[in-house]
Protein backbone atom coordinates (compact mmCIF):
# COMPACT_ATOMS: atom_id res chain seq x y z
CA UNK A 1 0.00 0.00 0.00
CA UNK A 2 1.21 3.48 -0.31
CA UNK A 3 1.12 6.37 1.74
CA UNK A 4 -0.07 9.45 0.97
CA UNK A 5 2.69 12.07 1.05
CA UNK A 6 0.49 14.47 3.42
CA UNK A 7 0.66 11.72 6.42
CA UNK A 8 4.89 12.23 6.16
CA UNK A 9 4.64 16.19 7.42
CA UNK A 10 2.78 15.14 10.91
CA UNK A 11 5.30 12.69 11.68
CA UNK A 12 8.42 15.12 10.78
CA UNK A 13 6.51 17.53 12.88
CA UNK A 14 6.45 15.13 15.89
CA UNK A 15 9.87 14.23 15.22
CA UNK A 16 11.94 17.40 14.76
CA UNK A 17 9.67 20.49 15.03
CA UNK A 18 7.96 23.31 13.18
CA UNK A 19 11.18 24.69 11.25
CA UNK A 20 11.81 21.67 9.47
CA UNK A 21 8.15 20.38 9.11
CA UNK A 22 8.28 23.26 6.92
CA UNK A 23 10.76 22.30 4.44
CA UNK A 24 9.50 21.09 1.16
CA UNK A 25 12.69 19.08 0.77
CA UNK A 26 11.68 16.87 3.76
CA UNK A 27 8.26 16.62 3.19
CA UNK A 28 8.25 15.83 0.49
CA UNK A 29 11.43 13.50 -0.03
CA UNK A 30 10.05 9.85 0.79
CA UNK A 31 7.22 10.67 -2.04
CA UNK A 32 10.23 12.21 -4.25
CA UNK A 33 12.35 9.01 -4.27
CA UNK A 34 9.37 6.60 -4.97
CA UNK A 35 8.38 8.71 -8.14
CA UNK A 36 12.16 9.33 -8.88
CA UNK A 37 12.67 5.56 -8.79
CA UNK A 38 9.81 4.49 -10.71
CA UNK A 39 10.79 7.31 -13.17
CA UNK A 40 14.61 6.26 -13.92
CA UNK A 41 12.96 2.56 -14.24
CA UNK A 42 10.23 3.49 -16.67
CA UNK A 43 10.56 1.86 -20.26
CA UNK A 44 6.80 2.72 -21.18
CA UNK A 45 7.33 6.26 -21.93
CA UNK A 46 10.18 6.07 -24.56
CA UNK A 47 7.77 2.95 -25.74
CA UNK A 48 5.24 5.68 -26.26
CA UNK A 49 7.41 8.18 -27.69
CA UNK A 50 8.71 5.78 -30.12
CA UNK A 51 5.20 5.13 -30.92
CA UNK A 52 4.86 8.86 -31.71
CA UNK A 53 7.65 9.07 -33.41
CA UNK A 54 7.71 5.87 -35.63
CA UNK A 55 4.14 5.59 -36.32
CA UNK A 56 2.61 8.70 -36.49
CA UNK A 57 5.84 11.18 -37.54
CA UNK A 58 5.54 14.58 -38.03
CA UNK A 59 2.57 16.38 -37.04
CA UNK A 60 1.97 20.01 -38.82
CA UNK A 61 -1.26 21.89 -37.56
CA UNK A 62 -4.23 20.78 -40.62
CA UNK A 63 -2.45 17.54 -41.53
CA UNK A 64 -3.44 13.83 -41.19
CA UNK A 65 -0.34 12.96 -39.27
CA UNK A 66 -1.77 15.59 -36.54
CA UNK A 67 -5.04 14.20 -36.91
CA UNK A 68 -3.62 10.65 -35.98
CA UNK A 69 -1.79 11.96 -33.15
CA UNK A 70 -4.63 13.42 -31.53
CA UNK A 71 -6.30 10.18 -31.73
CA UNK A 72 -3.14 8.56 -30.42
CA UNK A 73 -3.05 11.09 -27.58
CA UNK A 74 -6.40 10.63 -26.07
CA UNK A 75 -6.10 6.91 -26.25
CA UNK A 76 -2.60 7.07 -24.47
CA UNK A 77 -3.89 9.12 -22.44
CA UNK A 78 -6.74 7.08 -21.00
CA UNK A 79 -4.68 3.98 -21.08
CA UNK A 80 -2.41 5.82 -18.58
CA UNK A 81 -5.39 5.79 -16.64
CA UNK A 82 -5.80 9.70 -16.16
CA UNK A 83 -9.60 11.38 -15.83
CA UNK A 84 -11.55 13.45 -17.99
CA UNK A 85 -9.48 12.46 -21.17
CA UNK A 86 -10.91 15.87 -23.52
CA UNK A 87 -10.61 18.05 -26.80
CA UNK A 88 -10.32 21.63 -26.11
CA UNK A 89 -11.40 22.09 -29.85
CA UNK A 90 -9.13 24.75 -31.67
CA UNK A 91 -9.67 26.28 -35.44
CA UNK A 92 -5.73 26.17 -36.71
CA UNK A 93 -3.75 27.61 -39.84
CA UNK A 94 -3.57 24.97 -42.44
CA UNK A 95 -0.07 25.46 -44.57
CA UNK A 96 1.12 23.36 -47.11
CA UNK A 97 4.74 23.07 -48.42
CA UNK A 98 4.26 21.30 -51.72
CA UNK A 99 6.96 20.37 -54.04
CA UNK A 100 10.03 22.47 -53.48
CA UNK A 101 13.92 22.86 -54.68
CA UNK A 102 16.50 25.58 -55.38
CA UNK A 103 19.24 25.56 -57.52
CA UNK A 104 22.35 27.81 -57.86
CA UNK A 105 22.19 28.39 -61.81
CA UNK A 106 25.76 30.56 -61.84
CA UNK A 107 28.34 30.91 -61.76
CA UNK A 108 27.89 26.74 -61.27
CA UNK A 109 25.32 24.78 -61.84
CA UNK A 110 24.64 23.30 -58.02
CA UNK A 111 21.58 22.33 -56.02
CA UNK A 112 20.79 23.82 -52.65
CA UNK A 113 19.87 22.65 -49.68
CA UNK A 114 16.63 24.71 -49.28
CA UNK A 115 13.42 24.06 -47.20
CA UNK A 116 10.61 26.49 -47.50
CA UNK A 117 9.74 28.99 -44.22
CA UNK A 118 6.57 28.11 -42.41
CA UNK A 119 3.75 30.37 -44.12
CA UNK A 120 5.69 31.28 -46.75
CA UNK A 121 3.91 31.58 -49.82
CA UNK A 122 4.72 29.57 -53.21
CA UNK A 123 6.72 30.73 -56.23
CA UNK A 124 4.75 31.27 -59.47
CA UNK A 125 4.61 28.30 -61.27
CA UNK A 126 7.83 27.78 -63.47
CA UNK A 127 9.68 29.72 -60.27
CA UNK A 128 11.93 32.68 -59.76
CA UNK A 129 15.35 32.97 -61.14
CA UNK A 130 17.13 36.14 -60.28
CA UNK A 131 20.44 37.36 -59.04
CA UNK A 132 21.47 36.95 -55.21
CA UNK A 133 22.38 39.84 -53.28
CA UNK A 134 24.09 39.24 -49.72
CA UNK A 135 23.57 40.55 -46.39
CA UNK A 136 24.25 39.97 -43.05
CA UNK A 137 22.43 42.18 -41.47
CA UNK A 138 19.10 44.33 -41.85
CA UNK A 139 21.62 47.43 -41.43
CA UNK A 140 23.30 46.29 -44.65
CA UNK A 141 19.48 45.63 -46.79
CA UNK A 142 19.02 49.38 -45.62
CA UNK A 143 22.29 50.35 -46.67
CA UNK A 144 21.60 48.44 -49.89
CA UNK A 145 18.23 49.67 -51.01
CA UNK A 146 15.69 49.64 -53.41
CA UNK A 147 18.84 49.95 -56.14
CA UNK A 148 20.68 47.25 -55.31
CA UNK A 149 17.71 44.99 -54.36
CA UNK A 150 15.13 45.54 -56.74
CA UNK A 151 14.06 41.82 -58.71
CA UNK A 152 16.40 40.40 -56.70
CA UNK A 153 16.74 37.19 -54.26
CA UNK A 154 17.92 38.74 -50.43
CA UNK A 155 20.01 35.88 -49.01
CA UNK A 156 20.76 36.60 -45.27
CA UNK A 157 23.88 35.25 -44.11
CA UNK A 158 23.88 36.30 -40.31
CA UNK A 159 25.90 34.04 -38.41
CA UNK A 160 24.14 32.09 -35.39
CA UNK A 161 24.10 34.58 -32.75
CA UNK A 162 21.93 32.25 -30.27
CA UNK A 163 17.99 31.55 -31.34
CA UNK A 164 16.36 34.38 -29.96
CA UNK A 165 18.91 37.01 -31.86
CA UNK A 166 19.31 35.18 -35.03
CA UNK A 167 15.46 34.06 -36.13
CA UNK A 168 14.54 37.52 -36.67
CA UNK A 169 15.48 37.20 -40.25
CA UNK A 170 13.77 34.12 -40.59
CA UNK A 171 10.72 35.67 -39.07
CA UNK A 172 10.60 38.63 -40.52
CA UNK A 173 13.88 38.86 -43.50
CA UNK A 174 10.98 38.34 -46.01
CA UNK A 175 8.73 41.41 -45.67
CA UNK A 176 12.04 43.26 -44.61
CA UNK A 177 13.40 42.38 -48.21
CA UNK A 178 10.12 43.02 -50.13
CA UNK A 179 9.92 46.26 -48.81
CA UNK A 180 13.28 47.23 -50.87
CA UNK A 181 11.65 45.52 -54.03
CA UNK A 182 13.24 41.54 -53.65
CA UNK A 183 11.59 38.99 -55.71
CA UNK A 184 12.11 36.47 -52.59
CA UNK A 185 14.60 35.89 -49.45
CA UNK A 186 16.75 33.23 -48.44
CA UNK A 187 17.86 32.90 -44.61
CA UNK A 188 20.60 31.01 -43.46
CA UNK A 189 19.42 28.33 -41.18
CA UNK A 190 19.24 29.64 -37.80
CA UNK A 191 21.57 26.67 -36.39
CA UNK A 192 24.86 26.92 -34.56
CA UNK A 193 25.76 23.76 -36.56
CA UNK A 194 26.36 23.33 -40.23
CA UNK A 195 25.58 19.94 -41.57
CA UNK A 196 23.98 20.81 -44.92
CA UNK A 197 20.63 20.68 -43.24
CA UNK A 198 18.10 23.60 -43.68
CA UNK A 199 15.92 24.07 -40.71
CA UNK A 200 12.77 25.49 -41.73
CA UNK A 201 10.29 27.14 -39.10
CA UNK A 202 7.87 30.16 -38.89
CA UNK A 203 7.95 33.53 -40.75
CA UNK A 204 5.07 36.28 -41.02
CA UNK A 205 3.89 38.57 -43.48
CA UNK A 206 3.79 42.60 -42.71
CA UNK A 207 0.47 43.74 -44.12
CA UNK A 208 1.90 46.89 -45.78
CA UNK A 209 4.80 44.84 -48.10
CA UNK A 210 3.99 42.61 -51.24
CA UNK A 211 4.10 38.92 -50.21
CA UNK A 212 7.58 36.83 -51.25
CA UNK A 213 8.37 33.57 -51.02
CA UNK A 214 10.72 32.62 -48.47
CA UNK A 215 12.94 29.66 -47.83
CA UNK A 216 15.97 28.62 -45.00
CA UNK A 217 19.52 26.90 -46.58
CA UNK A 218 22.04 25.51 -45.19
CA UNK A 219 24.36 27.38 -43.56
CA UNK A 220 27.21 25.90 -45.83
CA UNK A 221 25.41 27.23 -48.61
CA UNK A 222 24.45 30.31 -47.54
CA UNK A 223 28.23 30.75 -46.84
CA UNK A 224 28.93 29.68 -50.51
CA UNK A 225 26.85 32.10 -52.29
CA UNK A 226 27.62 35.25 -49.62
CA UNK A 227 31.62 34.75 -50.27
CA UNK A 228 30.85 34.45 -53.57
CA UNK A 229 29.00 37.54 -54.14
CA UNK A 230 31.42 39.14 -51.67
CA UNK A 231 34.31 38.63 -54.18
CA UNK A 232 32.04 40.18 -56.80
CA UNK A 233 30.89 37.02 -58.59
CA UNK A 234 27.65 37.41 -59.99
CA UNK A 235 25.26 34.61 -58.47
CA UNK A 236 22.01 33.36 -60.09
CA UNK A 237 19.63 31.32 -57.67
CA UNK A 238 16.52 29.58 -59.41
CA UNK A 239 13.59 28.51 -56.70
CA UNK A 240 10.54 26.74 -56.78
CA UNK A 241 8.00 26.69 -54.11
CA UNK A 242 4.36 25.06 -54.17
CA UNK A 243 3.76 26.50 -50.76
CA UNK A 244 0.18 27.40 -50.06
CA UNK A 245 -2.52 28.42 -47.66
CA UNK A 246 -5.67 26.25 -47.10
CA UNK A 247 -8.78 27.13 -44.96
CA UNK A 248 -8.49 27.04 -41.19
CA UNK A 249 -8.71 23.19 -39.89
CA UNK A 250 -10.48 21.98 -37.10
CA UNK A 251 -8.20 20.45 -34.36
CA UNK A 252 -7.73 20.88 -30.38
CA UNK A 253 -6.01 20.38 -27.15
CA UNK A 254 -5.48 16.97 -25.58
CA UNK A 255 -5.98 17.60 -21.82
CA UNK A 256 -6.27 14.24 -19.02
CA UNK A 257 -5.85 14.62 -14.81
CA UNK A 258 -5.71 13.19 -11.83
CA UNK A 259 -8.37 15.00 -9.92
CA UNK A 260 -7.05 16.61 -6.71
CA UNK A 261 -8.13 14.84 -3.47
CA UNK A 262 -8.81 18.01 -1.79
CA UNK A 263 -9.06 20.89 -4.02
CA UNK A 264 -10.32 19.34 -7.10
CA UNK A 265 -11.14 22.66 -8.71
CA UNK A 266 -7.27 24.11 -8.18
CA UNK A 267 -5.35 22.86 -11.21
CA UNK A 268 -1.44 22.27 -11.84
CA UNK A 269 -1.42 21.99 -15.31
CA UNK A 270 1.78 20.90 -17.58
CA UNK A 271 2.68 20.02 -20.88
CA UNK A 272 3.93 21.35 -24.45
CA UNK A 273 2.95 20.68 -28.43
CA UNK A 274 1.93 17.94 -30.15
CA UNK A 275 2.09 19.53 -33.24
CA UNK A 276 5.28 19.63 -34.93
CA UNK A 277 7.29 20.59 -38.67
CA UNK A 278 6.31 18.62 -41.37
CA UNK A 279 9.62 17.70 -41.43
CA UNK A 280 11.66 14.79 -39.29
CA UNK A 281 9.32 12.89 -36.48
CA UNK A 282 9.29 16.29 -33.94
CA UNK A 283 11.22 14.16 -31.46
CA UNK A 284 12.86 16.55 -29.22
CA UNK A 285 10.35 19.35 -30.41
CA UNK A 286 8.00 18.53 -28.95
CA UNK A 287 7.23 15.16 -28.99
CA UNK A 288 9.36 13.89 -26.06
CA UNK A 289 8.05 16.89 -23.71
CA UNK A 290 4.55 15.85 -23.98
CA UNK A 291 5.13 12.11 -23.69
CA UNK A 292 7.34 12.93 -20.99
CA UNK A 293 4.67 14.80 -19.18
CA UNK A 294 2.05 12.40 -19.62
CA UNK A 295 4.50 9.65 -18.07
CA UNK A 296 5.36 11.82 -15.29
CA UNK A 297 1.29 12.09 -14.85
CA UNK A 298 0.97 8.36 -15.46
CA UNK A 299 3.28 7.25 -12.91
CA UNK A 300 1.58 9.22 -9.87
CA UNK A 301 -1.30 7.36 -10.69
CA UNK A 302 0.58 4.22 -11.02
CA UNK A 303 2.08 5.00 -7.66
CA UNK A 304 -1.64 5.35 -6.07
CA UNK A 305 -0.63 8.91 -5.71
CA UNK A 306 -3.54 11.17 -5.72
CA UNK A 307 -2.14 15.22 -5.15
CA UNK A 308 -4.33 17.71 -3.18
CA UNK A 309 -5.28 19.70 -6.52
CA UNK A 310 -5.59 18.54 -9.70
CA UNK A 311 -2.52 17.60 -11.94
CA UNK A 312 -3.53 18.06 -15.28
CA UNK A 313 -1.21 16.97 -18.54
CA UNK A 314 -1.70 19.29 -21.52
CA UNK A 315 -1.02 18.53 -25.24
CA UNK A 316 -1.16 21.61 -26.55
CA UNK A 317 -1.72 22.39 -30.44
CA UNK A 318 -0.59 24.65 -33.12
CA UNK A 319 2.86 26.00 -31.10
CA UNK A 320 4.76 25.93 -34.12
CA UNK A 321 2.90 28.41 -36.64
CA UNK A 322 -0.09 30.11 -34.69
CA UNK A 323 -0.29 29.09 -30.94
CA UNK A 324 -3.82 28.73 -31.66
CA UNK A 325 -3.63 25.88 -28.60
CA UNK A 326 -2.70 28.01 -26.45
CA UNK A 327 -5.06 30.76 -26.96
CA UNK A 328 -8.00 28.02 -26.85
CA UNK A 329 -7.11 26.27 -23.76
CA UNK A 330 -7.05 30.21 -22.28
CA UNK A 331 -10.43 30.34 -23.05
CA UNK A 332 -11.45 26.69 -21.97
CA UNK A 333 -10.01 28.05 -18.54
CA UNK A 334 -12.22 31.36 -18.88
CA UNK A 335 -13.32 32.73 -15.09
CA UNK A 336 -11.21 30.31 -12.93
CA UNK A 337 -8.07 31.66 -13.75
CA UNK A 338 -7.73 32.36 -10.22
CA UNK A 339 -7.73 28.43 -10.01
CA UNK A 340 -4.60 27.91 -12.37
CA UNK A 341 -2.12 26.92 -9.23
CA UNK A 342 0.63 27.05 -11.62
CA UNK A 343 1.66 26.22 -14.99
CA UNK A 344 4.36 24.62 -16.62
CA UNK A 345 5.57 24.37 -20.01
CA UNK A 346 8.24 21.94 -21.76
CA UNK A 347 9.56 22.83 -25.22
CA UNK A 348 13.53 22.66 -25.24
CA UNK A 349 13.85 19.27 -25.72
CA UNK A 350 14.55 16.47 -23.41
CA UNK A 351 18.55 16.69 -23.14
CA UNK A 352 19.66 15.85 -19.84
CA UNK A 353 17.58 18.01 -17.10
CA UNK A 354 18.96 21.28 -15.39
CA UNK A 355 15.98 22.29 -13.57
CA UNK A 356 13.25 24.97 -14.08
CA UNK A 357 13.14 28.32 -14.37
CA UNK A 358 9.97 30.09 -12.79
CA UNK A 359 8.25 33.69 -12.75
CA UNK A 360 7.36 33.80 -9.50
CA UNK A 361 7.64 36.28 -6.14
CA UNK A 362 10.48 35.73 -4.05
CA UNK A 363 8.92 33.48 -1.40
CA UNK A 364 7.63 31.58 -3.47
CA UNK A 365 11.22 31.03 -5.59
CA UNK A 366 12.71 30.14 -1.93
CA UNK A 367 10.07 27.22 -2.00
CA UNK A 368 10.84 26.36 -5.34
CA UNK A 369 14.55 25.99 -4.46
CA UNK A 370 13.21 23.45 -1.51
CA UNK A 371 11.87 21.18 -4.31
CA UNK A 372 14.83 21.47 -6.41
CA UNK A 373 16.53 19.95 -3.79
CA UNK A 374 14.73 16.59 -4.21
CA UNK A 375 15.73 16.83 -7.62
CA UNK A 376 19.61 16.78 -7.14
CA UNK A 377 20.28 12.98 -7.69
CA UNK A 378 18.93 13.59 -11.10
CA UNK A 379 20.62 16.53 -12.48
CA UNK A 380 17.69 18.93 -12.30
CA UNK A 381 17.77 21.12 -8.99
CA UNK A 382 18.75 24.04 -10.64
CA UNK A 383 15.88 26.90 -10.21
CA UNK A 384 16.36 30.01 -11.95
CA UNK A 385 14.50 33.34 -12.68
CA UNK A 386 12.60 33.35 -15.75
CA UNK A 387 10.22 30.68 -16.63
CA UNK A 388 7.46 30.58 -19.89
CA UNK A 389 6.55 29.66 -23.21
CA UNK A 390 4.15 30.52 -25.84
CA UNK A 391 1.33 27.73 -25.08
CA UNK A 392 1.21 29.02 -21.27
CA UNK A 393 1.91 32.56 -22.50
CA UNK A 394 -2.12 33.77 -22.33
CA UNK A 395 -2.45 32.11 -18.82
CA UNK A 396 0.78 33.95 -17.47
CA UNK A 397 -0.41 37.09 -18.75
CA UNK A 398 -3.13 36.98 -16.53
CA UNK A 399 -1.26 36.14 -13.46
CA UNK A 400 -0.92 32.40 -13.17
CA UNK A 401 2.23 31.37 -11.83
CA UNK A 402 4.85 29.97 -14.81
CA UNK A 403 7.36 27.43 -15.29
CA UNK A 404 9.72 26.07 -17.05
CA UNK A 405 11.40 22.63 -17.65
CA UNK A 406 15.33 23.19 -18.17
CA UNK A 407 17.76 21.11 -20.09
CA UNK A 408 21.62 21.33 -20.93
CA UNK A 409 20.33 22.36 -24.67
CA UNK A 410 23.44 20.92 -25.51
CA UNK A 411 22.19 20.32 -29.14
CA UNK A 412 18.61 21.14 -29.74
CA UNK A 413 19.50 24.00 -31.78
CA UNK A 414 21.24 21.08 -33.99
CA UNK A 415 17.85 19.47 -34.94
CA UNK A 416 15.64 21.87 -34.20
CA UNK A 417 12.79 21.75 -37.55
CA UNK A 418 14.90 19.92 -39.27
CA UNK A 419 14.83 16.20 -40.92
CA UNK A 420 17.21 14.78 -38.66
CA UNK A 421 14.50 15.85 -35.46
CA UNK A 422 14.46 11.76 -34.98
CA UNK A 423 13.95 10.04 -32.33
CA UNK A 424 17.42 8.63 -32.27
CA UNK A 425 18.62 11.87 -30.91
CA UNK A 426 16.82 11.11 -27.56
CA UNK A 427 18.98 9.67 -25.16
CA UNK A 428 16.68 7.17 -23.26
CA UNK A 429 18.25 7.93 -19.85
CA UNK A 430 18.00 12.07 -20.30
CA UNK A 431 14.11 10.79 -21.19
CA UNK A 432 13.42 9.31 -18.24
CA UNK A 433 15.36 11.69 -16.01
CA UNK A 434 13.22 14.28 -17.69
CA UNK A 435 9.89 12.36 -16.50
CA UNK A 436 11.55 12.32 -12.60
CA UNK A 437 11.90 15.70 -12.65
CA UNK A 438 8.22 16.50 -14.45
CA UNK A 439 7.09 14.48 -11.95
CA UNK A 440 8.43 15.63 -8.50
CA UNK A 441 8.01 18.88 -9.70
CA UNK A 442 4.45 18.60 -10.68
CA UNK A 443 3.43 16.67 -7.64
CA UNK A 444 4.79 18.91 -5.42
CA UNK A 445 3.30 21.81 -6.94
CA UNK A 446 0.00 20.11 -6.95
CA UNK A 447 -0.03 18.96 -3.19
CA UNK A 448 2.14 21.37 -1.72
CA UNK A 449 0.05 23.29 1.28
CA UNK A 450 1.30 26.85 -0.35
CA UNK A 451 0.71 28.51 -3.39
CA UNK A 452 3.02 30.21 -5.81
CA UNK A 453 2.40 33.61 -6.43
CA UNK A 454 3.33 34.88 -9.75
CA UNK A 455 5.96 37.48 -9.93
CA UNK A 456 4.61 40.99 -11.60
CA UNK A 457 4.78 40.82 -15.21
CA UNK A 458 6.45 37.43 -15.17
CA UNK A 459 5.65 35.93 -17.97
CA UNK A 460 9.07 35.85 -19.99
CA UNK A 461 11.12 32.78 -21.94
CA UNK A 462 10.29 33.67 -24.93
CA UNK A 463 8.26 30.94 -27.61
CA UNK A 464 10.65 28.58 -28.82
CA UNK A 465 9.17 28.32 -31.92
ZN1 LIG B 1 8.64 23.49 -29.83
Amino acid sequence: MIRRASAVPLVLILAAGSALAADLTEQYRPTADKLIAAALADTEGYNRLAYLCYRIGNRLSGSPGLEKALAWSVETMKAAGLSNVRVIPAKVPHWVRGAESARMVTPVERPLHVLGLGMSIGTPPGGITAAVVAVSTFQDLARLGRAGIQGKIVLYNEEYQGYGPTRVYRSTGASRAAEFGAAAALVRSVTPLAMQIPHTGEMSYDDRQPRIPAAAVSPEDAMMMARLVEDGVPVTVHLEMGAQMLPDADSGDVIGEIPGREHPEEVVVMGGHIDSWDVGQGAQDDGASVVACLQAVALMKKLGLEPRRTIRVAFWVNEENGGRGGVAYRDFIGDKIKDQAAALEMDGGAEAPRGFGASVDAPSMALLQQIGKLLERVGAGEIIVGGGGSDIGPLLRDGVPGLSERTSGAHYFDWHHTDADTLDKVNPMDFRKNVAALAVMGYVLADMPERLVAAYGGARGGPLR
